[in-house]
């Protein structure tokens, strides 16, 4: 008997038109853009006389450009922000006191390289977690990898996997991201144990990642927090030795907002500018 080319092929290889051993070759190759174009981009190549070379060269363009977007998507799905927020929907002129360059600067991120850490300290309301986030998705962009929490949930984690002994494991994973967001410490007073384990992770992240802190409290009373003076100074010891501060004292931009919408309750905003003007401390319409 004589053995034919699909004896020795690898199932799934053999027969069907050459669109269905493409999708399959394609799809073992993970070429997901290459398989949803190549029809496509062929058309348009044969219409406008590009040659294969082209052709080639434009799809496998396609595909490295989806393939960055799904990795970013995955950055920024694995890093678990509560909401994604950026820069563009952030408005600089609400919070003067807030020194705009120094934050365009770390929006891209060379701190990262450096292993600096930011702080970023300020009454409630006043863009803290905002621009935390914003930050932590430009670092997502920038291809590092990102988790954000709050340091009340940080320290259940901890004590919760030091209950069911696998700390070592999540302090080795909080060592190794890049970029770590620790939201809003300050809130709720911590455990000794709590305080301690949170010690730990800045400890072991020192010179390795950088950290990104926000806290409602300013230094002297981060004290009342982690519970002990010693532990204060020397978690503030390792996490301001290379460190940009963000100064965020202002109007809660949350009261602003809902202030706003109180006194002109309809808020389609641009439409009504057009028609009347509202006098801004008493809400009163000035010309109907
Ligand atoms: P904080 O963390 O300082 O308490 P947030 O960042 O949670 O404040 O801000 C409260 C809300 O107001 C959020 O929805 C945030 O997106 C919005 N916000 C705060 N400051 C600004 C700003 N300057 N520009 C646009 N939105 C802002
Ligand atoms: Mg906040």
């Amino acid at each position: 008997m004589t053995r034919t080319a699909s004896d020795t092929m690898p199932s799934g290889t053999t027969g069907g038109t050459p669109q269905i051993l493409l999708s399959h070759h394609l799809k073992q190759l993970k070429l997901p853009t290459v398989l949803r174009e190549y029809e496509k981009v062929a058309r348009e190549c044969a219409e406008s006389g590009v040659d294969h070379p082209r052709y080639l060269l434009r799809l496998i363009e396609l595909e490295l450009i989806d393939r960055e977007r799904r990795t970013v998507e995955r950055r920024i799905r694995a890093a678990r922000f509560p909401a994604v927020k950026s820069f563009d929907t952030f408005d600089f002129t609400a919070i003067p006191g807030l020194n705009k360059m120094l934050v365009l600067e770390l929006a891209r991120c060379e701190y990262i390289l450096r292993r600096d850490n930011i702080i970023a300290l300020g009454n409630s309301g006043t863009g803290k977690t905002h621009v935390a986030l914003a930050l932590g998705l430009a670092a997502c962009q920038k291809g590092f990898t990102v988790t954000f929490t709050t340091a009340a949930s940080l320290v259940s984690q901890l004590l919760e996997a030091r209950d069911e002994r696998r700390l070592l494991k999540l302090q080795r994973d909080l060592a190794s991201v890049k970029l770590l967001i620790i939201d809003e410490l300050g809130y709720v007073p911590l455990s000794s144990t709590g305080a301690e384990l949170l010690f730990e992770t800045f400890s072991q992240r020192y010179e390795r990642g950088s950290t990104i802190v926000t806290s409602n409290l300013p230094f002297e009373d981060w004290t009342s927090v982690l519970g002990s003076e010693r532990l204060t100074g020397a978690l503030l010891d390792r996490l301001t030795h290379h460190v940009s501060i963000l100064t965020m004292n202002g109007d809660s931009y949350r009261l602003k907002q809902s202030a706003a919408r109180r006194r002109n309750p309809s808020s389609g905003a641009e439409q009504n500018q057009a028609t009347q003007t509202v006098d801004p401390d008493t809400g009163e319409i000035l010309t109907p």
